[in-house]
Parts: structure tokens; C-alpha cells; sequence
């Protein structure tokens, strides 16, 4: 099996604030991976150093075997919605394309072969009727679907996801988990920030459960357990048995 991703003591401080404390982890191929935890515990920052958009210490971060500036058109990265300006004037075909521009040099405009590409992955996310409109005209779903196209324009290998299924509907967020289990399917490996824990055994193979450290990391089954979840949420949860399923209740 194929490693995709591999991160040796991650380090992140904000001034004197530790976030991230000396998390170190690898991720193969084909995997959907949760990345779970509190409010505050790290969970954005983990990734935005991971891809080198936020300054950390570390003994070594690859994708492929690849540094991350080397592996980074493999990569693609989407992120929190709260982050993104949504009034910043962009149809959502251009959003879209923005996925193929990674791909191409500078002094060169988007081929045929690209315009396809983009129409593909529209389709793809339901989107195709609302090409022509603004961004900011969109419903939250909507916006994330546009997102997610975008990602699958960049025709990455290894794709990062943060809360994808924050306040968005809950067609747009079937859409969704049905395109990353079928990049599953195509060998790719997808980490996704994720906040509803009802939905963590349905959704992923692996999960990772970080506050600020990491604390579990491993398939579902074995890591997505009571004491490990006390653990990470600092007994800010309750958890009970519900005909056998695990319930998690609270944040
Ligand atoms: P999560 O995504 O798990 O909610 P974050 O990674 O956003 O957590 O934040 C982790 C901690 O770092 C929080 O205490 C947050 O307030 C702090 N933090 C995040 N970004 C910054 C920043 N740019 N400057 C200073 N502190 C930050
Ligand atoms: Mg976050």
C-alpha cells in the first residue's frame, strides 16, 4: 500500500500559544480519514501547516515521498468556508477553473481539454445550471459543492478538506460524501476536518482524534472509542450506548 502522506513532529505556535504539540502521523493510499476534536484544538491549524501555509517546526513533512512545495499540484485544499470572501466578484466556473490553473504555466490560458475538465466536475457536484452566477449568490451547500468541484478540477491525489459539512444542506452534503468515498475508490486519500461525531463511523475508515496533540489515530473501529473521545474532548461530551451504537452527544 502506498504512502501518501507522512508528517514527523509537527509543531505550531502562535506567539507564546502552542496549537499544535509535536503530532507525527503517516496516511496511505485510499483512505478517508476524519480529523476530529474540540473547538480551538488545532484541527485548521494542523492542516494549513501540514501544507505549508502556516509556520511550524518539524522533522520532515512529504506527500509521495515528495517535499510538500514539490507534491503541492497533487494536493488539493479546501478550506473552511467562514475563511473564504464572498463577496469577492467570481462566476463559479472561474472558481472551478481555478482548480486547473495550478496545472498550467503562466504565459498559457486554459485549453479545451481544461474547459472540459471544469464542465465534468460541475456535473459532478449538481452544479452545471449555476455556472454563470456569482459565488456569493450561492446557498452555503451550494458554495461548498463549488468547492469540492474545484478540487476535483486540480485532479489531485491527495485532497484536505476542513469542516466540508459545516451548516450546508443536507442534499448538498450527500453530493459531497458520495464523491470523496468515490475518490476512495480511485486510490486517492482524503482528510476531512469534521465536527458531527453521529456521523464519524458512517463516513470514514480512519480517524484521527487531536487537542492540540494527538491522541488516537487509526481505523474507526479501534480509535473511535469512549475513552479516547473523553480524552480528546476533556469530558466536554457525554457518550452512551444506543442499541449498541455509540452516541455522542454535545461538543
Ligand atoms: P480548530 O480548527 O480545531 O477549531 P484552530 O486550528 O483554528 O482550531 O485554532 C487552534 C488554536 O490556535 C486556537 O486557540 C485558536 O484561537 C488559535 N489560533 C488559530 N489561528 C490563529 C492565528 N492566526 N493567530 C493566533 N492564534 C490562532
Ligand atoms: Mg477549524
Amino acid at each position: 500500500m502506498g504512502r501518501m502522506l507522512e508528517v514527523n513532529n509537527l509543531s505550531v505556535y502562535y506567539d507564546n500559544l502552542q496549537a499544535i504539540n509535536n503530532v507525527s502521523f503517516s496516511a496511505d493510499e485510499g483512505k478517508l480519514i476524519g480529523i476530529v476534536g474540540p473547538n480551538g484544538a488545532g484541527k485548521s491549524t494542523l492542516i494549513k501547516a501540514i501544507l505549508g501555509l502556516e509556520k511550524s517546526t518539524n522533522s520532515g513533512i512529504s506527500a509521495f515521498e515528495k517535499s510538500i512545495k514539490k507534491a503541492r499540484r497533487q494536493i488539493a485544499y479546501v478550506p473552511q468556508r467562514s475563511l473564504i470572501d464572498w463577496d469577492f466578484p467570481v462566476l463559479v466556473e472561474d472558481v472551478v477553473m481555478m482548480g486547473r490553473y495550478i496545472h498550467l504555466p503562466w504565459y498559457k490560458r486554459p485549453s479545451k481539454d481544461d474547459k472540459n475538465i471544469v464542465t465534468e466536475a460541475l456535473e459532478k457536484v449538481g452544479m452545471t445550471e449555476f455556472r454563470k452566477r456569482q459565488i456569493g449568490e450561492l446557498s452555503g451547500g451550494q458554495q461548498q459543492r463549488v468547492f469540492i468541484a474545484r478540487a476535483l478540477a486540480q485532479q489531485a491525489t491527495l485532497f484536505f478538506l476542513d469542516e466540508p459539512f459545516a451548516g450546508i444542506d443536507v442534499t448538498s452534503e450527500e453530493i459531497i460524501i458520495n464523491i470523496l468515498k468515490s475518490l476512495r475508490e480511485e486510490n486517492k486519500t482524503i482528510l476531512v476536518v469534521h465536527h458531527d461525531l453521529s456521523k464519524v463511523e458512517e463516513y470514514f475508515d480512519q480517524v484521527m482524534l487531536v487537542n492540540k496533540e494527538l491522541i488516537g489515530y487509526g481505523e474507526v473501529s479501534e480509535t473511535f472509542k469512549p475513552e479516547l473521545l473523553s480524552q480528546t474532548y476533556k469530558g466536554k461530551i457525554k457518550l452512551f450506548k444506543d442499541n449498541d451504537q455509540m452516541m455522542v452527544v454535545g461538543n
